[in-house]
């Protein structure tokens, strides 16, 4: 059971609102479950409206107290918070695990990166700076103040139930500002454990709140209030479309991580060992199930059957199964709907002419065999659609220009990959890609320090690096006369 796997201080059962431990209104629940197993790991509160409400005020009268500490004090904060994750990490990586199914190694990767952004916004908060402008006369002057924007709604996913969490969360909070955070009801467990380190590391009553339940409910509640000044959201195009429209009528700041359908374009003069490992590690991390895995494979004519050999040769070795079991590269897919687009995707993908080079089963419970289909094209669902699971669909091209009309034909924008070992086509490709970020001969993006983002319908805003402070900070200009 849970118990034995994670201490008690870090399983909690019960929302966090204003600094004390809440069941829903209604006294409801809703279970979490390990995608692995489908055992029933714990119930959390299913609240909705009333006690998002009473969030939102906790928030705001915490904001203003936390606000007016001094940079310091909030980093201090953070930094006990980074010690305590670190601490906690095979713990927290284990439940991790538990209700979301990716392999150990990988979570127990997840907690350091969680941990990386309480450290580098931490550090960030003595750097949040304003400026002084020249001014059009010799009586006046021009200050440019960045202050906290207020209370911030945040809303994560459950392929990072917890890294989404302090992505989100240390920036708004270093920046002086209060959250209320609703992690995603597949993945509840991770954020009320972090929640419960924030509390140990001295993180003020109402700064950092923590609502479980009905996605719809909560999310239009923190849509309408006017109190709420910004919303981070990372998730599904359709949701961020719908919650940018409740967003509208209040005119609040909005980052939006969105969905993507990432490009990884093989040029002929690649470095193959490194093309395959890339492609690997982008494809089959965490089963395809992050918004930045490699959906659509480009290889250009004259490596198209050396990569493809060597590709499927490594991908028929990767290991499936419960992501606590030792060795286990690839976990199970987080529910029956992922499976169905998984399975769905690769039926109309050889309906339509593909070639199934592995994989292609399902092997019981959400577990799907990591797959590589050659000879796709664009007609298929998987060149528009996002398939968010382990399969690998090549795509054959000619020329540079071709590949580039290919990788641009999607509406997202969130992360491209190309290897190539020729200078000019790197500045080429990279300029002309029409992704938030590029990996170049590499395809790990994923770093605290640098700002992480798509373009397109992919989203708006950066989280991640010194920019991602700016979604929680507006400016305020002071015209000062009479000098
Ligand atoms: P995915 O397809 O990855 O599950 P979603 O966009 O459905 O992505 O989920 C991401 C987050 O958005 C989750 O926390 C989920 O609960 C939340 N969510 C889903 N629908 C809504 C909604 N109507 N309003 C607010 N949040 C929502």
């Amino acid at each position: 059971t849970l118990e034995d796997w994670v201490p008690a201080e870090l399983l909690r059962d019960r929302g966090l609102i204003d600094g004390v431990w809440t069941a829903a209104d209604t006294g409801a629940e809703f279970e979490v479950t390990n995608p692995a197993s489908g055992e029933v790991l714990a119930r959390v509160p299913d609240m909705g409206a009333p006690e998002t409400s009473v969030a939102i005020e906790a928030a705001e009268r915490a904001q203003r107290l936390w606000a007016a500490r001094t940079a310091s004090e909030r980093a201090e904060v953070l930094f006990r918070w980074r010690d305590l994750v670190l601490e906690n990490q095979d713990a927290l990586a284990r439940l991790l695990t538990l209700e979301q199914g990716k392999p150990f190694a990988e979570a127990r990767g997840e907690i350091g990166y969680a941990a990386s952004f309480l450290r580098f916004y931490g550090e960030e908060a003595r750097r949040i700076r304003g400026e002084t402008i020249p001014s059009a006369s010799a009586d006046t002057r021009i200050v440019v103040l960045r202050q906290p924007i207020g209370v911030a709604a945040c809303i994560t996913p459950w392929n990072f139930p917890a890294a989404m969490i302090t992505r989100k969360a240390a920036p708004a909070i270093a920046a002086g500002c209060a959250v209320v955070m609703k992690p995603a009801e597949l993945t509840p467990l991770s954020a009320l454990a972090l929640a419960a380190l924030a509390e140990r590391a001295g993180m003020p009553a109402g700064v950092l709140n923590i609502v479980t339940g009905g996605p719809q409910a909560i999310g239009a509640e923190l849509c309408a209030s006017p109190a709420v000044r910004a919303l981070s959201f990372t998730g599904s195009t359709d949701v961020g479309r719908l919650l940018s429209a409740q967003c509208a009528p209040t005119v609040k700041k909005l980052s939006l991580e969105l969905g993507g359908n990432a490009p990884f374009i093989v040029f002929d003069d690649a470095d193959l060992d490194a093309a395959v490992e890339g492609a690997v590690l982008s494809k089959y991390r965490h089963s395809g199930q992050t918004c930045v895995c490699t959906n659509r494979f480009l290889v250009q004519d004259g490596i198209y059957d050396a990569f493809t050999e060597r590709f499927t040769s490594r991908v028929a070795q990767l290991t499936v199964g419960n992501g606590m079991l030792d060795g286990v590269q690839v976990g199970p897919l987080i529910d029956d709907r992922a499976l169905g687009k998984v399975q769905a995707h690769v039926a109309d993908a050889l309906d339509n002419g593909a070639k199934l080079l592995t994989g292609g089963e399902h092997l019981g419970g959400t577990f799907y065999a990591p797959t590589v289909l050659g000879e796709a094209t664009t007609g298929m669902r998987l060149a528009t659609e996002e398939t968010f699971g382990p399969v690998a669909a090549l795509f054959r091209f000619g020329e540079e220009a071709e590949a580039i009309q290919l990788a641009n034909d999607t509406e997202y924008g969130l992360g491209g990959y190309f290897y190539t070992r020729d200078i000019g086509r790197v500045w080429r490709v990279a300029e002309q890609l029409e992704t938030g970020m590029v990996g170049i001969n590499s395809a790990m993006l994923s770093v605290e320090i640098a700002p992480f983002g798509g373009v397109k319908q992919s989203g708006i805003g950066r989280e991640g690096s010194h920019h991602g402070i700016d979604e929680f900070v507006e400016l305020k200009y002071l015209a000062f006369g009479g000098i």
